[in-house]
């Protein structure tokens, strides 16, 4: 052995101590819950590579821990397991995968505290809303484990009196899980449980920059009693991922895929499936117009945009992008808006007591939002608050509102995905819902109005799979999540969350 591995077996050793005393000193309580390897096959192993890659605590910067680095190799092992573990699972009650579902349900509630400290240590999300991620990642294996035992087949009217039509509802697979560093644990959990609800077996690939999380889950996932295969993870590094999430999109023991991300990385990923014509589910960026008409309660509507727009930080999907307030209300909302995001913003560590707002991911968004906020301000935006990252070399930026804002400027024209909020002043209806729909993108909007009609109207005409009337938490359990246009493909919650991952068999039955 030469002394350089050694070297790194002690660097790691000592990174995994520094971790584990560090959520100690937080309150962790089963140290057990911070898993460094990957899961196939019902056991935690290394790559067979050999190879790491670290993870880093984007509010300090410092490598908390080191996970497998994995490729095609591993990741063949982890369809394999699937494929053999669907084998029998596909065979089990609804009712034997509904207990494990609530079993792991119940399990999560027991440790929420250890999984949102871990939540908090590799992404920085504020301790107050890793909780609320455990909460919502959780209701959806006990929303599931009620599903589970409510899929349905139909009996189909039969044309003539000689045969009986029926269709059955059927598992799909092997399904493959590719999943976003936001909401590390929910955004597993929400494709994970509705597919074992179904019957199918998952091989989850957890975002680079926040494995921690969906390694957790899944040792719960491991306490809770899923046979070996049924629930599997690869972990793999920026370098390695396109080849783990090309086999896993063409592999032909994969039925489907289900992705939550980028557009441009879900675009490559269904070009992906379409030689195997796999299922695939789809949950993509977005650019959700927020719209305050003159007839809104202004109050509800700064607070409605605060949810929508600051909660973690800005990197949500369903981020209010395009701030479009109607001229006669236009000053008085923003001095509200401009009051509350002084008042009510804490920026820092999400350990420190009173965070409300972490920091970006890492580097490569941080540098986005500069320059979506660089760009916009020199066509002409006005900055009425921030506008800048908060100390040199950090990844906190400041919490910004960017008034007089044009629909050519890159702040309407992409996804933020940070704590900037752009505002436009628009005159009539008509006028809003143009410029709300001028988009590709259509996963959420929200709009405020007092006027039923205009509720009515405005609600229809939005090109967005959800819509938030006076309200601006939107995602639970037993809401259709998705999108339309270039957003995604599908739902995820509610009953619907089920038919990714089930085909209708239709049996015909000849009967005299
Ligand atoms: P973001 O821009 O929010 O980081 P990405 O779409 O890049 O979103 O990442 C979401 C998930 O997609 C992560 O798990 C990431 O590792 C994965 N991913 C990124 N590129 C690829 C790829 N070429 N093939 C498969 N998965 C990918």
């Amino acid at each position: 052995m030469t002394v350089f591995p050694l070297v790194g077996t002690i660097l790691r050793h000592h990174q995994q101590m520094h971790l584990m005393e560090m959520l100690k000193g937080h309150g962790l309580r089963f140290a057990s819950l911070l898993r460094q390897e990957a899961y196939i096959g019902g056991k935690w192993v290394s790559a067979s590579n050999g190879k790491l890659f670290p993870v880093t605590n984007p509010s300090t910067r410092k490598v908390i821990a080191n996970v497998p680095d994995m490729d095609e190799v591993d990741t063949q092992a982890a369809i394999d397991a699937a494929y053999e573990a669907f084998q029998t699972w596909q065979r089990t009650t609804a009712k034997e995968r509904s207990l494990l579902l609530r079993k792991w349900h119940n399990l999560m509630e027991e440790h929420k505290e250890d999984l949102a400290l871990i939540m908090t240590a590799e992404a920085g999300k504020p301790l107050v809303e890793a909780r609320g991620e455990i909460a919502y990642g959780s209701s959806f294996l006990e929303w599931y484990s009620e599903e589970a035992r409510r899929i349905y087949g139909e009996v189909a009217q039969s044309p003539t009196n000689s045969k009986e039509m029926i269709f059955l509802r059927q598992p799909i697979g092997v399904t493959s899980m590719i999943t976003p560093w936001n909401f590390p644990n929910a955004m597993i959990t929400r494709k994970a449980a509705a597919a074992l609800a179904a019957g199918c077996t998952c091989i989850i690939k957890p975002a680079e920059d926040t494995p921690l999380s969906g390694l957790a889950a899944v040792d719960l996932a491991e306490k809770a009693g899923f046979p070996p295969g049924v629930l599997n993870v690869v972990t793999a590094s920026r370098k390695n991922t396109p080849a783990v999430g090309k086999l896993l999109c063409t592999s032909s023991k994969v039925a489907g895929i289900s992705f939550t991300g980028s557009t441009a990385v879900g675009r490559h990923l269904y070009e992906l499936c379409a030689h195997g014509i796999k299922r695939i589910g789809l949950e993509l960026g977005g650019n959700a117009p927020f719209i305050v008409f003159n007839s809104a309660n202004i109050k509800s509507a700064v607070e409605g945009l605060m949810v929508a727009k600051f909660r973690n930080t800005g990197q949500a999907c369903i981020s209010a992008n395009r701030i479009l307030v109607q001229e006669e209300i236009y000053d008085e909302f923003l001095e509200a808006l401009k009051e509350s995001v002084s008042k009510n913003l804490i920026v820092g560590d999400g350990f420190d007591k009173g965070v409300n707002q972490g920091p970006l991911i890492n580097d490569s968004q941080l540098r986005k939002v500069e320059n979506i906020v660089n760009e916009s301000v020199a066509a002409g935006a006005k900055v009425v608050l921030g506008g800048k990252c908060l100390k040199k070399g950090s990844l906190f930026f400041e919490p910004t509102i960017l008034s007089e804002v044009t629909e050519d400027m890159s702040c309407f024209q992409e996804e933020v995905f940070g704590p900037v909020i752009s505002l436009k002043r628009f005159t009539t209806e008509e006028e809003a819902l143009k410029i709300a729909n001028s988009t590709d993108q259509g996963l959420a909007s929200y709009f405020y109005s007092q006027d039923v009609s205009q509720v009515w109207r405005v609600a229809r005409r939005l090109e967005t799979g959800m819509v938030g009337i006076n309200e601006s938490l939107i995602s639970a359990a037993e809401g259709a999540f998705g999108g339309v246009k270039q957003s995604g493909i599908g739902r995820e919650g509610s009953k619907h969350g089920i038919d990714d991952f089930t085909y209708l068999k239709y049996l015909c039955i000849g009967v005299n």
